[in-house]
């Protein structure tokens, strides 16, 4: 089972009218059909808002100015998962049972919130994890929690907060899009599963969109992930991306971890950007991947990039 740990399948729905039960629309690759197809069986479905201060930069109009607003938006994706009668693991207990289980043209989801402005307090966490929040990323760009992406900044009193409920509940931490400061903060404060859904390696593209091998390191140290995004801007500073880029980001993870255990898919394909900034021009050519990988890694490695790690990951994070 190919698993992706980053698609902003609600947000393309929703913001743009790119419905997952429906083939792609020219020029994007994702739909449940062309993911099934792929061979994926778990996708990491975001909850992602974006502020009204971005906008312009992402040629949007769904666009929140203040919690409410944004939690509104979040609720909205909640039930375009539920209407697409997408399976959404909530536990270690219902993820063994799916992973058993699993042949070719199933597909089931994780929910993680990409942002953590929807959480309007953090008291209000517990109603997010009982409709199946699993994962919170608290930053994309700046939030009320957290620094983010070309925002820094730390961990915000709020964030604080925020992170000693997602404690209580079990919900794992996601560092993507988090400024380097929060970043560190969380390595202070957090002690639960730590993982990072869609980010590159810094080493290759400078810029701190991308994490570094330091904080990759860290992330492994933990027994934690970090998933590799096929945007073309996390994977060259210039020119056109392709598998090649994406087979060297993994790599570099690897290398940086340690081992190739804490090294995943997080493609993040979609996801404010069409297929023209993806290294690849349609889903089924993720099948190139593993002979490409054969190159750097052994057969088993090479499964547990292409899934097998996030599974195991997802086995000792998750709530009983
Ligand atoms: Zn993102």
């Amino acid at each position: 089972m190919v698993i992706d740990a980053h698609l902003d399948i609600g947000w393309n729905a929703i913001s743009d009218g790119r419905g997952f039960l429906q083939p792609p629309v020219p020029g994007y690759l994702v739909s449940r059909q062309s993911l099934v197809a792929a061979g994926i069986g778990l996708v990491f479905a975001t909850l992602y808002t974006a502020p009204a201060r971005a906008g312009r930069s992402m040629r949007t109009r769904f666009v929140y100015e203040n919690a409410h607003e944004a939690n509104l938006m979040a609720t909205a994706q909640v039930n375009y998962y539920r209407s697409c009668g997408l399976e959404l693991i909530r536990d270690r207990a219902a993820l063994a049972a799916y992973a058993r289980g699993w042949r070719k043209g199933r597909l089931a989801a994780m929910l993680l919130m990409e942002g953590a402005d929807p959480i309007e307090t953090p008291a209000q966490l517990g109603a997010w994890t009982d409709r199946g929040v699993r994962i919170v990323g608290p930053a994309w760009g700046a939030t009320r929690y957290s620094g983010g992406t070309g925002a820094p900044g730390g961990l915000t009193e709020l964030g604080l907060q925020l992170l000693k409920a997602m404690r209580r509940k079990k919900v794992i931490l996601d560092l993507s899009h988090m400024a380097d400061d929060s970043v560190r903060d969380a390595f202070v404060t957090w002690r639960g599963p730590i993982m990072a859904s869609h980010s590159n390696a810094r080493a290759i593209v400078p810029g701190d969109r991308q994490v570094t091998d330091e904080t990759v390191a860290e992330i492994a140290r933990r027994g934690g992930m970090v998933g590799v995004s096929f945007y073309q801007k996390h994977l060259r500073s210039s020119g056109r991306a392709t598998l090649e880029d994406v087979v060297q980001h993994i790599v570099h993870h690897a290398r940086a971890a340690g081992s190739a255990e804490h090294v995943g898919l997080g493609t993040d394909l979609d996801g404010g950007f069409d297929a023209r900034q993806a290294p690849i021009d349609s889903l089924a050519r993720l099948k190139e991947l593993p002979a490409r990988l054969r190159l750097h890694f052994n057969r088993a490695q090479v499964e547990g990039i292409m899934g097998g790690n996030w599974l195991a990951f997802l086995e000792r994070s998750l709530p009983a």
